[in-house]
């Protein structure tokens, strides 16, 4: 008997038009607003109900307005997709489920409640989108909670929408979750997972849904063989049974290589593959999908720009050797963009080049048409598309040969400072810093006031002169907080900024930004990335005053705050027609002339924050030395104009550094600082292996926790770091920076951070 005997499938409707997913915030950020107002208490739960509600019914309209003959649903979440999985196949860490009701205890999991530490959060792939990471033990029970889903299905079929219910894979929801202390991989259970989404696919067959798409994006990162094998089997499983929906796995982020055979080995019905992100490779090498189905992610759902519908129409002609039937489809969920350009009037000429989520589900639209009917049919939609791409590529702030040639220049001269030990006599002689010099991370708390005066600023109701002088009344008093805890090393506590890398944006040339064009980072937290369409110049000082000022207030060196290229283009939306690489060049340029004038007007210190330099790690291991290259040399690039008495310090946090611990040595600053407070200084250990010899501060307090840290704690953590390094390297920080929190615990934690510093010099000096 072959498979294909044993299953006597509902035959697999066809799809011609579809996405892989959608935003759920709402196009103005309703959802983040009514779950905050849930979580204050100012809305019930029915009342957050009814604006999700009315959130995933906008959502297929639109869709179905699109033209979608599939429409993805169970793409909504109160907080975040993995978590709803975990609530899904009753994954919830025990410690939460005492709470009684589920949307708190839900809550509960995604942010912690009174006594309960929430899950972790992390990067989901090589996104700005963080998830939840469940927690799996051996004795965990799984247990099918298909409420949620099923419910969604209803009211999609209801409305009468072609409902394709969208649920994560059991492969990628056990690789990315983490094994409780002491239990196995969580990959070991995926057995004990298969009958839940059976059952699963029973209940939505029986729903009236015709497909399913479970997401599998871990497919595209490095797999060991015996877990492609185990893909095989498990998939092979699930499309044995004959009571369900037809199957789409959908893979994205990246070419799903190997796992692409992998899959075809099993009797799914289709395959989305991400063809903006190069997944056009394998499956061009496979003839496994030959008579089935392909979701052709030809439209890039997670970046801004406008789509080359004859060059996407190229590809679906290339696809049509290696497949039978094809649908046109975004390469991942629309999650990562914002909803509609139709709020976006300003965008100085940019605007004709995007596609937000909507315009995106026009472009699906109409390449399905000329696939099917030909190019002719939608011949004034392919014309538009092209005048528009012309004035993209004529536009002279898309190619300005004189900055171009200045970072060719740049780049061939190369980044040259003298060797670290010599670079820190230098400025040791003119910093004259106490052993375990104490120092902050750069913002101070952001009070409503300086809120409402950059907000009154920039929306013209506060004059300039009134803005600069509460900007600097800001500065006086926190330089006065820094003088009267005795830091050592001050900052300006960076006021005038809404965030470390739109400030930038708003300032160089070649960004724009938009006004509502809102994307989630997790949870009800979202982000206005600015839009980088051009080449990057600087056209005037940017900090130079803010950091003078600061600097004229005090004896003590005050710290000149930048952000670093790789972290402005991991927090923006990137030009696609520039190789990263020279985009970040371009970036490095700009922030080394501000470097070379911070340095002009008497600032000895001068620091470049990446916090991002691993998120923008790529997911395949055989993409990840080149990357290395160029962000340690744009790094590089941007932090050696200056002289070696001026200390350069960086800033990492937000991640495990493992993977890029090396090319952190690489970075060369004199003085890096680096979240550690709660891996409790390994990263110490892990820098001194590979070398490392410059100075490191290790954050000592968790700055993202509102407990504030005794100064015995900090002392301790402190002593722990001596035995790893000798004390001249040794600088004592908060592991990031203080804007979320308040004036009252930021004082409290200074005050014991330079009290353990005192405390533990002591003994060090009296050795
Ligand atoms: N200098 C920034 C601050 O203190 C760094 C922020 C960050 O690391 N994310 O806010
Ligand atoms: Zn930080």
């Amino acid at each position: 008997m072959t498979p294909t005997d044993t299953i006597a499938p509902q035959k697999a409707k066809q799809i011609h038009a579809t996405a892989l997913g959608a935003p759920r915030i709402g196009p103005n950020r309703e959802l983040k607003k009514a779950v905050e107002a849930y979580w204050a208490g100012n809305l019930d739960a029915d009342g957050l109900a009814a604006v999700a509600a009315g959130l995933r019914r906008d959502t297929r309209a639109g869709m179905m307005r699109a033209g979608f003959d599939s429409v993805p649903t169970n793409t909504f979440s109160y907080y975040d997709q993995m978590l709803d999985t975990a609530v899904l196949l009753g994954a919830l860490p025990p410690r939460v489920l005492e709470i009684e009701d589920p949307l708190d205890r839900y809550f509960a999991a995604a942010r912690g409640a009174e006594g309960i530490r929430p899950l972790e959060m992390t990067k989901w792939f090589d996104t700005n989108y963080h998830y939840l990471v469940p927690e799996i033990s051996d004795d965990m029970d799984f247990d099918l909670h298909p409420e949620h889903v099923l419910a969604d299905l209803a009211e999609s079929v209801a409305e009468g929408v072609p409902a394709r219910p969208v649920v994560i894979g059991p492969v990628t929801f056990l690789a990315l979750s983490k094994a409780v202390a002491g239990s196995a991989a969580p990959l070991e259970r995926l057995d004990d997972l298969i009958p839940l989404y059976l059952h699963l696919m029973s209940l939505l067959r029986a729903g009236g849904a015709e497909w399913v798409q479970l997401d599998e994006p871990v497919l595209v990162t490095d797999l060991d063989a015996p877990t492609l094998e185990k893909t095989t089997e498990v998939y092979g499983a699930l499309s044995a049974s004959t009571d369900r929906p037809a199957i789409c796995v959908a893979t994205y982020f990246g070419d799903a290589g190997p796992a692409l055979e992998a899959l075809g080995a099993t009797e799914i019905d289709a395959v989305a593959v991400d063809l903006v992100a190069g997944g056009l490779e394998a499956l061009s090498a496979t003839t496994a999908f030959h008579d089935r189905l392909v979701l052709a992610g030809v439209v890039d759902g997670r970046n801004v720009w406008r789509t080359d519908l004859d060059a996407a129409l190229g590809t679906l002609g290339a696809l049509t050797g290696a497949t039978g039937r094809i649908a046109v489809s975004t390469s991942c969920s629309t999650l990562h963009v914002p909803y509609s350009l139709a709020p976006e009037t300003e965008l100085d000429g940019v605007r004709q080049w995007l596609a937000f989520a909507d315009e995106k589900y026009h472009e699906v639209r109409v390449l399905s048409a000329a696939l099917r009917e030909g190019r002719e049919s939608v011949a004034d939609e392919f014309d538009r598309c092209a005048r528009a791409l012309a004035t993209r590529r004529a536009d002279p702030r898309v190619k300005d040969m004189a900055l171009r040639g200045r970072v060719d220049a740049l780049r061939a001269a190369g980044a040259t400072r003298s060797p670290a030990d010599r670079r820190a006599v230098r400025q040791q002689e003119r910093l004259g810093l106490p052993v375990l010099p104490t120092t902050t991370i750069g913002s101070f708390p952001q009070t409503p006031d300086i809120r409402r005066a950059r907000a009154a600023h920039r929306n013209g109701t506060m004059d300039e002169a009134t803005y600069v002088e509460a900007m600097r009344a800001e500065i006086r008093r926190v330089v006065e907080l820094q003088e009267k805890l005795g830091l050592d090393v001050l900052v300006h506590g960076e006021p005038e900024r809404n965030d470390m890398v739109q400030y930038f944006a708003e300032l160089l040339d070649g960004f724009v930004t938009t006004a509502n064009g809102w994307v989630q980072s997790y949870g009800s937290r979202c982000v206005r990335p600015p839009i980088l369409f051009g080449d990057v110049r600087r056209p005037a000082p940017m900090t130079v005053e803010w950091a003078g000022y600061a600097q004229g207030l005090t004896a003590k060196p005050v710290k000149g705050m930048l952000t670093g290229p790789v972290t402005i283009l991991a927090w923006s939306f990137v030009r696609d027609d520039l190789p990263i690489a020279d985009v970040s060049d371009q970036v490095a340029l700009a922030i080394r002339q501000e470097t070379v004038d911070l340095q002009s007007t008497g600032i000895a210190i001068i620091q470049v924050d990446e916090p991002a330099l691993r998120e923008l790690l790529p997911l395949r291991e055989k993409d990840r030395a080149a990357y290395l290259d160029w962000s340690v040399r744009s790094f590089r690039l941007a932090t050696s104009g200056v002289s070696d008495a001026t200390q350069i310090h960086t800033h990492l946090c937000y991640s495990e550094f493992g993977p890029v611990i090396d090319s952190i040595a690489r970075l060369d600053a004199d003085v890096t600082s680096i979240e550690a407070a709660r891996s409790h200084m390994e990263v110490l250990g892990d820098l001194d292996a590979v070398g490392f010899g410059n100075q490191i501060g290790p954050g000592v307090y968790d700055i993202h926790s509102p407990r504030v840290p005794s100064t015995e704690e900090i002392a301790t953590l402190l002593r722990e770091a001596l035995a790893a390094m000798p004390a001249d390297r040794l600088w004592v920080n908060p592991d990031c920076g203080l804007k979320t929190r308040r004036d009252d615990e930021v004082e409290e934690a200074l005050t014991a951070m330079v009290a353990a510093a005192d405390e533990v010099r002591g003994a060090v000096t009296s050795d």
